[in-house]
């Protein structure tokens, strides 16, 4: 693998490099008009004899040159690398000149002067050989080439001089000089040595190096790239001129800038400006990104360099890498997009739309809020499965975004939750556009071959009127929306601030609807049924009753829907199974019982078992129970209800179908489930006298009913006429004030309940039921 800290260590030696040479070679140059400086100095205080000034040049060069060698020593003490041809070259010709200045003076005084001894002559030699081994000590050649020359200038002189005698005194100086070049050449071989093997090192390394990135840029999906010192792309590689060359483009020549420039491209420009920044002011840059375009698909390169210098610190060009990171990019973009947008229906999330909300409602925006709740969905997700469910979703979402004008916008909060947020403030607007997405929303999808549909129920709330916040927005909507499924599905309802203190006695009385069961408020009552021919009683239904401790009788119309909203019907509902059957059970005769059982209790699949359950633990006959269902129990999940009615059925149990004539009223309920009963809604039979259509209705529902042999229970009779009437035309069974208010089981007539026996567990109920014997006319 590509291993950045052994090219930055070779890197480093060519720096080092280049600085050991730079100060050897100032050395010598400021030695040498340093030794120049003092003579000059040495020669104006004293103003003595040229022996003096000899001195004083001796003396000149060993200071100048002690301070150069401690300098330096300390910038030279790493071991010198290899060093180029050219410039110990360079270097060995400055040597002979530096050596040929520093001898001609004394030379010249030499030749000008008397008595110039053998002495000055030796001080003389051996000083500038002392000078010169510590001088050109990092660089052996240089450090020879200097001895050598001063050697030969000094002979030289000698003989000019014509001092014979002083001839055998030369050979033996140039003898220890040898030796002394010679101890030095040994003393810096060691030095040598390893500046060789550095070097073949290096080369090894570079070359190692080399093999990596080549190995590196082979297998990977970065590029190596280089320029020149005017940033022109130096030696592209043939991958990278691949992946970057525009229409087959040499790369070579061309500047970064133009390599990437891409203007039709959005953020091209900008990034090459950033870019151009690094590399205009020299700085190492890392994943600077620049969107480039092929064939109309954007891509996405990351491209890191660094400058590099040469030995001598100057900028060569730049080294990096580029990489396409469009894969990593998209993931990303993707990433980012899911977090604002719901994964199936792509429509915004809830965190999108409420950031959208609080930056409208920032801004003092008014605007229409509406929250969308699918009806029946769960029937569709349960009977159809979990694939039906979502492209019903997201055909409604579709559905949903093609009504509405191009500033409103549509997002999924949660399953079947949807919200729309319109600038549209007109009521009468925003309802003509729900009743068109009410419209548009129950429009059958199809799936596999079957139809498949939902309805939806709405409630708007608008900005800033009716909410301040998001939170409190939303919260508007939700209550408007609670509030059109409670008037029946498939509506949409404006919010007000009384349904918004509705809202929170709702909140309230579910509260204290929890804890009702424990402190026993709830009782039940009992209606009788009527045999509309002998006038007998063949049985009673029971109806539920809350006496809340501080709000008084709550009527079951008040609380039934929260008990149902809030999933507390399930256990009320056993309680109500379990007490009306205990209550029957305690019956010395064989009179049935009726309960009415809410859809919601049908969506636990277990009810059946429960049913079951109770009639053994009460000891009451199945055929003695009776269960009223409305047809709303075969709207949400007619699947799952057929089934667990079907198998209520079959344990013995009677099932009534409620309140006919009201709701749906579809008649092909009748034909999926054998009813045992119908009754006939009350609100047909109170308008029987007024209103003849109410008759032709009766009558055609008995004639059904008759035809499919169910018995017919009419409700809700208050008047003897209604009764003959009903009798007249052959209802079966009657039921309503006329023959008996809904009562406490104590108060219960004994031609119901024959002689009940003594230790009923209902009629012991407690001293609750004393204070609400019947209901009130
Ligand atoms: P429902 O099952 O149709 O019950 C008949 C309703 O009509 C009862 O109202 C009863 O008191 C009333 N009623 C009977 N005869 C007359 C009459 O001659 N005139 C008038 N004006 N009303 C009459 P109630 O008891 O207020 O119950 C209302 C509804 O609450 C019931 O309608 C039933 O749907 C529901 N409900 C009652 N008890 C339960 C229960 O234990 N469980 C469930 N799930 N729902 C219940
Ligand atoms: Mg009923
Ligand atoms: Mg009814």
């Amino acid at each position: 693998m590509f291993n950045p800290s052994l090219q930055q260590e070779s890197e480093n030696a060519d720096i080092l490099r280049g600085r050991q040479l730079h100060a050897a070679e100032q050395n010598v140059e400021r030695a040498l008009v340093g030794s120049l400086f003092a003579a000059t100095l040495t020669t104006v205080f004293f103003h003595s004899g040229w022996e003096h000034t000899v001195w004083a040049w001796y003396l000149g060069v060993v200071v100048v040159c002690t301070v150069r060698i401690l300098f330096a020593r300390r910038v030279t003490r790493h071991p010198s690398g290899p060093v180029a041809p050219a410039e110990i070259y360079k270097f060995v010709l400055w040597s002979i000149v530096t050596a040929t200045t520093l001898t001609s003076f004394p030379l010249w005084v030499t030749m000008n002067t008397d008595g110039f001894t053998f002495a000055y002559m030796m001080a003389l030699t051996l000083g500038t050989f002392w000078s010169a081994s510590f001088v050109h000590a990092p660089i052996i050649s240089t450090a020879i080439a200097f001895m050598l020359t001063e050697l030969g200038v000094a002979i030289v002189a000698a003989s000019l001089a014509g001092m014979d005698w002083s001839r055998a005194g030369l050979v033996a100086l140039f003898v220890v000089g040898t030796g002394a070049a010679l101890h030095i050449i040994r003393q810096h071989s060691d030095l040598f040595r390893q500046a060789v093997l550095q070097q073949l090192e290096l080369e090894n390394k570079t070359e190692v190096i080399e093999l990596l990135l080549k190995e590196h840029e082979a297998q990977s999906s970065d590029w190596l790239w280089q320029t020149d010192d005017k940033l022109r792309i130096a030696a592209p590689s043939a991958r990278f001129a691949e992946a970057i060359a525009q229409n087959g483009t040499d790369l070579a020549g061309q500047t970064v800038e133009q390599v990437l420039s891409d203007r039709a491209t959005d953020g091209n420009t900008e990034a090459l400006a950033e870019l151009n920044a690094h590399l205009a002011n020299r700085r190492a840059f890392r994943d600077v990104v620049v969107p480039q375009s092929l064939d109309s698909q954007t891509y996405w390169l990351s491209v890191s360099g660094r400058p590099v210098y040469d030995r001598r610190d100057r900028f060569v060009g730049y080294r990096g890498v580029m990489a396409d990171i469009t894969v990593a990019r998209l993931a990303q973009a993707r990433a980012a997009h899911l977090a604002q947008h719901d994964a199936l229906t792509d429509l915004p999330n809830r965190a999108q739309f409420s950031a959208r909300l609080s930056r409208a409602l920032c801004r003092g925006q008014s605007f229409a809020l509406l929250s969308i709740d699918l009806d029946g969905f769960k029937a569709v997700n349960d009977g159809f499965g979990h694939p039906a469910g979502d492209k019903l979703l997201v055909e409604i979402a579709r559905r949903l975004q093609n009504s509405l004008g191009s500033t409103d916008i549509v997002a999924r909060l949660g399953d079947d939750e949807f919200v729309i947020q319109t600038q549209q403030a007109n009521p009468d607007r925003i309802a003509s556009l729900c009743r068109q997405l009410i419209e548009a929303t129950g429009q059958p999808v199809i799936f596999e071959g079957s139809e498949i549909a939902v309805g939806a129920s709405i409630g708007i709330a608008f900005a800033p009127t009716d909410g301040a916040t998001t939170d409190e927005i939303l919260k508007s909507a939700d209550s408007a929306l609670a509030r059109a499924k409670r008037d029946g599905r498939g509506r949409f309802r404006f919010f007000s601030a009384a349904m918004d203190r509705e809202l929170q006695l709702q909140q309230q009385l579910i509260q204290d609807l929890r804890s009702a069961l424990g402190r026993e408020e709830l009782i039940l009552h009992y209606q009788p049924f009527i045999d509309a021919q002998s006038g007998e009683m063949t049985g009673c239904e029971a109806l539920i009753r809350w006496h809340h401790s501080e709000r008084g009788m709550i009527s079951p119309g008040q609380f039934v829907p929260l008990a149902e909203e809030s999933g507390l019907i399930v256990p009320i509902g056993d309680w109500v199974i379990e007490h009306a059957c205990r209550e029957a059970a305690s019956w010395n005769n064989n009179r049935r019982v009726s309960v009415n059982v809410s859809p919601v209790q049908f969506s636990n699949r277990s009810l059946p078992e429960r049913i079951q359950a109770i009639l053994q633990k009460t000891g009451l006959a199945p055929n003695r129970l009776e269960i009223e269902v409305t047809e709303t129990v075969l709207v949400e999940d007619p699947k799952m209800a057929l089934d667990a009615l079907g198998q209520v059925r079959a344990l013995g149990v009677r099932v009534a179908l409620d309140d006919f004539g009201t709701g749906y009223s579809s008649l092909s309920y009748l034909r999926e489930f054998p009813f045992d009963k119908i009754k006939i809604d009350r609100s047909f039979v109170q308008d029987l006298e007024a209103r003849r259509d109410s008759q032709i209705i009766v009558r055609a529902i008995l004639d059904i009913a008759m035809g499919l042999d169910m018995t017919i229970t009419a409700e809700g009779i208050e008047l003897t006429e209604q009764a003959d009437y009903l009798r007249q035309i052959g209802c079966h069974e009657f039921q309503g004030y006329l023959f008996g208010r809904p009562t406490a089981a104590n108060d219960l007539p004994a031609a119901l309940t024959g002689d009940r026996e003594a230790s009923s567990p209902t009629a012991a109920d407690g001293q609750l039921e004393s204070v609400c014997r019947a209901d009130s006319a």
